[in-house]
This record gives C-alpha cells, sequence and structure tokens, in this order.
C-alpha cells in the first residue's frame, strides 16, 4: 500500500499469501485525528465492513469495526483490491498478526475482492495526557508500569529487565527506571555501551540505552549504592524519575524497591502508574507480603495486572518438576483480589546467570521456553492497559474496593 498525497492510502495488489504476509507490518502515521468509527455509504466498502466485523478483538470482546480500529478503507479504481489501516492501541499488541490475517481472509470471501492490504498503525493513549503539571521530560510516556515485589530477592529486577526487552522485541518503545537507590541492580543486569548518565547543562538526564531501551539507574550516575535517610532517598528517586529525557515511550517500566515505603508512595504520587505487576514466591509466607503490596497499590488506585509467581518449579535431572517452595502464594494472591493474571516462572539457571553476565535470557534466547514466558506476561501487561486506556479496566472505586477487599470480606447487595 503506498500513502497518497492528501492523506488516503490507495490499494495495490499483490500476489498469494505466504506465512511471512501474516505478520502485521507497522506504520508511523498518525490516524488519531481520524473519526473513531468509520462508517461509509458506498456499497463495496459497506461490504468490506460487514466482513471486518467478524475480527473480534478477544480482549474487548467487540468487533474491530466497533472498536474503531479501522481508520482508513479503499477499494482500488479497478474495484477488485482493498486497502485498510487499522490503528491499534499498541505497537506491541499481541494479537496484531492475527487481525491482518483474519482480516484479509475474511474480505477475501467477497466474490468481488482479489486482494487485501493492510497495514496498521499505533496511536495510545498517553499516561501524561491528563496531567498538565507533568514533567517535560515524562510527557511522551504513554504507560508507567511498576514492577514490585515486598521482598528483596524474590526475582522482581530479573522480571523488570527481561519484561522490558521482550516488549521491545514486540515491537514497543520502552524504558526502564530502577528505584532502587540501595541496592541498584540494573548495572549488572545489562551492559550497556555507555553506562553513565549524562547531565545536559540544563539540569535533564539523558537516560543510558541498552538494546534500544531506555535505562535510568542510580547505579549509573558513577555513585555505587548510597547510604541515605527515607527523605533524601525519595527526593533523590523524584529527582532522576522527573529530570530524565525519557522521549517518546509506550510503556516505561519502574523497577520499584522491595517493600511498601515512602518511595512507593512518592512515585505513586510524582506519576500515574497504569498498572502493577507483583512479583513473589510460592511460600506461604511470601502471601502476607504480597498482600501488603496490594493493598498499598489499591491506596494508590493502581491495578495489579498479573501476578509472577517466581521459582515455582526446577525440573530435575530425572526430567521431573519439583516444587521446592510449595505450592500456591501466587494462585492465592489472584484469587483472592480477582488479579487477571498468574505466570509461574521455573527456577532456571539461564535466568540467574543472564543476569550476572549482563546479557538478559530473553535477549540471549529469545525463541526459548523462558522468553515464552515473558512473553506471556508481556502479553498480559499490554492487553490489560488497552483495557484500562480504553475505559474497559476497572473504574477507579473497583480498583480501590475491589482490590482493596479481598474476596472472603466481601458482601454482597
Ligand atoms: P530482586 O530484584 O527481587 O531483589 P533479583 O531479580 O535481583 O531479585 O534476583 C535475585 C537473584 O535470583 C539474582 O541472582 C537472579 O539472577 C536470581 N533469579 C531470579 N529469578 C530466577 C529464576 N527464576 N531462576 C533462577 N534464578 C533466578
Amino acid at each position: 500500500m503506498k500513502r497518497m498525497e492528501g492523506g488516503g492510502f490507495e490499494a495495490r495488489a499483490t500476489m498469494g499469501t505466504t506465512k511471512e504476509e501474516d505478520k502485521a507490518v507497522m506504520t508511523d502515521e498518525n490516524t488519531s485525528s481520524l473519526p473513531a468509527i468509520f462508517s461509509s455509504t458506498n456499497e463495496k466498502e459497506q461490504q468490506v465492513l460487514e466482513c471486518l466485523k467478524n475480527v473480534i478483538d478477544p480482549d474487548f470482546g467487540e468487533n474491530i469495526v466497533n472498536c474503531g480500529f479501522v481508520k482508513v478503507l479503499k477499494v482500488s479504481e479497478s474495484g477488485k483490491d482493498v486497502a485498510l489501516v487499522l490503528e491499534l492501541t499498541t505497537p506491541a499488541c499481541p494479537v496484531k498478526d492475527e487481525f491482518n490475517r483474519l482480516s484479509k481472509e475474511f474480505v477475501k470471501r467477497l466474490e468481488w475482492v482479489d486482494d487485501v492490504d493492510v497495514i496498521m498503525t499505533a496511536s495510545p493513549k498517553s499516561a501524561m495526557a491528563d496531567v498538565p503539571e507533568a514533567p517535560p521530560g515524562l510527557r511522551g510516556v504513554k504507560n508507567i508500569i511498576a514492577i514490585s515485589s515486598c521482598k528483596g530477592g524474590v526475582g522482581k529486577s530479573t522480571t523488570c529487565v527481561n519484561l522490558a526487552m521482550t516488549l521491545a522485541q514486540m515491537g514497543a518503545k520502552v524504558g526502564i527506571f530502577d528505584a532502587d537507590v540501595y541496592g541498584p541492580s540494573l548495572p549488572t543486569m545489562i551492559t550497556p555501551a555507555f553506562d553513565k548518565l549524562e547531565m545536559k547543562e540544563d539540569g535533564t538526564i539523558t537516560p543510558v540505552e541498552y538494546e534500544g531501551v531506555k535505562v535510568v539507574s542510580f547505579g549509573y550516575a558513577g555513585q555505587g549504592s548510597a547510604i541515605m535517610r527515607g527523605p533524601m532517598v525519595s527526593g533523590l528517586v523524584n529527582q532522576l524519575l522527573t529530570t530524565s529525557e525519557w522521549g517518546e515511550l509506550d510503556y516505561l517500566l519502574l523497577d520499584m524497591p522491595p517493600g511498601t515505603g515512602d518511595i512507593h508512595l512518592t512515585l505513586g504520587q510524582v506519576v500515574p502508574i497504569t498498572a502493577a505487576v507483583v512479583v513473589t514466591t510460592p511460600q506461604r509466607l511470601a502471601f502476607i507480603d504480597v498482600d501488603k503490596g496490594v493493598r498499598m497499590f489499591a491506596k494508590l488506585e493502581v491495578p495489579c495486572v498479573a501476578v509472577v509467581e517466581n521459582m515455582s518449579t526446577f525440573t530435575g535431572d530425572d526430567g521431573k518438576v519439583y516444587r521446592p517452595f510449595g505450592r500456591g502464594s501466587g494462585k492465592s494472591i489472584c484469587e483472592a483480589y480477582d488479579i487477571p493474571h498468574l505466570i509461574e516462572m521455573p527456577i532456571e539457571p539461564g535466568l540467574s546467570s543472564g543476569g550476572d553476565s549482563g546479557t538478559p535470557l530473553s535477549l540471549s534466547d529469545p525463541t526459548g521456553p523462558i522468553a515464552a514466558l515473558y512473553q506471556d506476561i508481556g502479553a498480559c501487561v499490554v492487553r490489560e492497559v488497552a483495557k484500562i486506556n480504553s475505559g474497559r479496566g476497572p473504574t477507579a472505586w473497583e480498583k480501590s474496593w475491589t482490590i482493596s477487599t479481598p474476596r472472603s470480606a466481601r458482601t454482597t447487595c
């Protein structure tokens, strides 16, 4: 498909459908000013729209026409070729290849159609849109995701780094803010070519970059870990986050320090956190701590969209799967607070050695089973955030009530 002068798109015939053609073609076209739902009085275009109504977004439970994803629809002068532009809620949409394939498949069922050309754009809503006083360096950030745990050493930073790399592989622009001033892990876990934060004359900070992901960590400030009192730490974290030039990002991941202290509350007040991912381990003791963490997010009106139960299992030399820490704190927390996704991450020596060597496993083995689990987490985050941004997620009232009140303590009316 080629862009025409005046903003239209022109259909072009291509031959055959291969597996490669199922892959979505993305462009940077800005279609956000086009009408919310495409409609047409042209008979052929109406037929195409009817076909597209068979393509259902699995998360919204609605067809892609009514979801407002169809932004441009053209039938060529020959009357045989159709060109479409679909606008997604995020470039990392996990079902974009499916949308591409199904749109072509259904439209080609019209007997007059020879060829269908689909391109996709993404116009994510910005988390900062409703924050007029947002610091300039954060204005291009669309979504802020907190990666949190209530204890140290459960694998929060490992989850954060591997998830960031995965979201970038899915097509998103990603940043990581390492909010752990006492023990920043990122300088060990990734190896950027240039690993010092630079401060410009105007006082803004340029993030370090690794594999296309922008990273800010106290560990890159050349200070090592810090011995400071709480208020100093909160001030420093606030300053690092808000004076960094993040540019355009689809997802900024906050690698939170362990616990539920001042820094968490400060961050929750300084920036609008879109959603949280909670990392825990299977022990019963972990449940009690995670419970505190989920309640803290409830106070901040941040929905928890997924629980990662890390170090859930390991596979022995005998091929058997063992659960060394028992079963279930992740499941209990999801059930108690209606958190929609639980991902069990096994103990995997490659994750640990990847963390120590500075190359996360999701990068060194992108098609392996662990990378697939991070892709699952990525898909959960992308989907739930899209729901939240479209108003289909929990309302503020539901967020604070449903999340802060365990199922067992609720009464029905
Ligand atoms: P936290 O951020 O919660 O303090 P880290 O992500 O730093 O925890 O992980 C602690 C240690 O455990 C690191 O050495 C890391 O490589 C290792 N680790 C984390 N998750 C796993 C896992 N699933 N399998 C094996 N090692 C892991």
